[in-house]
């Protein structure tokens, strides 16, 4: 059998029955050299009315009925797709989440794949269809319908394409690759020809929203080819390599950053072993990330603990840590929702010296207050003020001049 590869098409891309057209021209083009699997997204704005929709009956919503709902979008533009397909004279099918058994956690609305029919999809692309997969959805053990988090739809085609063993798999997106940094926030942000995986998971991982983080996760884990590209216009977009660059790497490849965050500090924690744990370990139970982990050198055997979470976890980790006061014994419980994060990511940090003092003195000849640095190999982390994140991921984007 000839080549597989898998492409995957975002809300834009297949956002009106005119971009679906044109995506099953793309696609039409590319199936004549090789196999080819679909995996799509809703047409862009149509998840996030569907989640209005949720919310009108109450504002937490069964968690099973919402995915049920949720889901739907990615049903509606699969079998769109089909139809532009076989308009074409092209054989194409729909498939549901259900229809190849994409079998997640059951957590919903953050479930996690764990395996799927890859026998199935293999034989309808023997057969000479092309299957248009829905993205972001899953469906548990017991059958219930579950989504993969926002975003979740390239979780699906990278984890098809690891099955499969397609050979790479192309993201098709509304830019024409990976940039320098989100190019609707800075306006000269570069186009990379390629990227590390690892330098792709840390931008990812840290908000830079073109590839969910679980997708570059299985790309890494199973050594999947990633090409990001336009849908648009055309272009060889950016490969995300799975080795090693030889030449020397950038102190400074990418710039990330996530304004959805808020900043719990427990103050006047006891400094005793166990205590760490005591607070973190429920937290991750409910299957919620965390991150930026800042413990205070203790005063009196009294000590702060900070950490940050999404800002769509807030209300649930606000109730773990009040159900743990007596247990932890702290003294205040304080949040904060007007922080963000900006992050600076590159693998040459790992050689190159004085790159976070450049970062801080940079902010700070602009006036944006550092309140929490966070390292590791390969990037900083910086918590500031939710309102100087534009002007921050400018001033770095400048500082390091990823523009050149
Ligand atoms: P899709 O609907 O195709 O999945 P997304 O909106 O999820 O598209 O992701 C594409 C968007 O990601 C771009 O329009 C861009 O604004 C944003 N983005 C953030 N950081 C970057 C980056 N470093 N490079 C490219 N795009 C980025
Ligand atoms: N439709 C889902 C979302 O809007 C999944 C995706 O687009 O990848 O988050
Ligand atoms: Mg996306």
């Amino acid at each position: 059998m000839s080549e597989i590869i898998v492409q995957k098409f975002g809300g834009t891309s297949v956002g009106s029955v005119d971009r679906i057209e044109e995506v099953a021209e793309i696609i039409k083009k590319a199936s004549k050299e090789k196999k080819i699997i679909v995996v799509v997204s809703a047409m862009s704005g149509e998840t996030n009315k569907l989640i209005t929709l949720a919310n009108h009956f109450g504002e937490n919503p069964d968690k099973r009925e919402f995915d049920a709902l949720v889901s739907t979008g990615e049903t509606i533009s699969s079998a769109l797709l089909a139809m532009a397909l076989h308009s074409k004279g092209i054989s194409a099918k729909s498939y549901s989440a259900s229809q190849i058994s994409m079998k997640t956690t059951d957590s919903f609305s953050k479930a996690k794949i764990l395996d799927v029919d890859a026998k199935k999809i293999l034989k309808v692309i023997d057969d000479d269809i092309i299957p248009i997969i829905t993205g972001f959805q899953g469906i548990t053990e017991g059958g219930d319908v579950t989504t993969l988090g926002r975003g979740g739809s390239d979780t699906t085609a990278v984890a098809i394409a690891a099955q499969v063993g397609a050979k790479r798999c192309d993201i098709f997106t509304d830019v024409d690759g990976v940039y320098t940094t989100d190019p609707k926030i800075v306006s000269n942000a570069k186009k990379l020809d390629s990227i590390t995986m690892e330098e792709m998971l840390e931008l990812a991982g840290q908000g830079a929203k073109v590839m969910q983080t679980r997708a570059v996760e299985f790309a890494n884990k199973f050594d999947v080819p990633v090409r990001v590209l336009s849908s648009f216009k055309e272009g060889s977009g950016t490969l995300i390599s799975l080795e090693d660059e030889t030449m020397e790497n950038a102190a400074v490849s990418g710039i990330a950053f996530q304004k959805d965050q808020v900043k719990f500090t427990l103050h006047g924690v006891g400094d005793i072993p166990g205590t760490a744990f005591k607070i973190l370990g429920p937290i991750s139970e409910g299957d919620i990330e965390v991150d930026v982990i800042v413990q205070n050198v203790s005063v009196d055997d009294k000590t702060d603990f900070t950490f940050t979470v999404s800002s769509e976890d807030q209300e649930v980790v606000e109730n773990i840590i009040n159900s743990i006061k007596e247990e932890v014994n702290y003294k205040e419980l304080m949040i904060d929702s007007n922080i963000a994060k900006v992050s600076i990511v590159g693998a040459g940090m790992r050689t190159q010296t004085g790159v976070a003092s450049r970062a801080f003195k940079a902010l700070s000849n602009n006036n944006v207050n550092i309140e929490i640095i966070c390292t590791s190999e390969i990037k900083i982390t910086m918590v500031i003020d939710k309102s100087l994140v534009d002007k921050a991921v400018n001033v770095l984007h400048d500082e390091f001049e990823l523009d050149k």
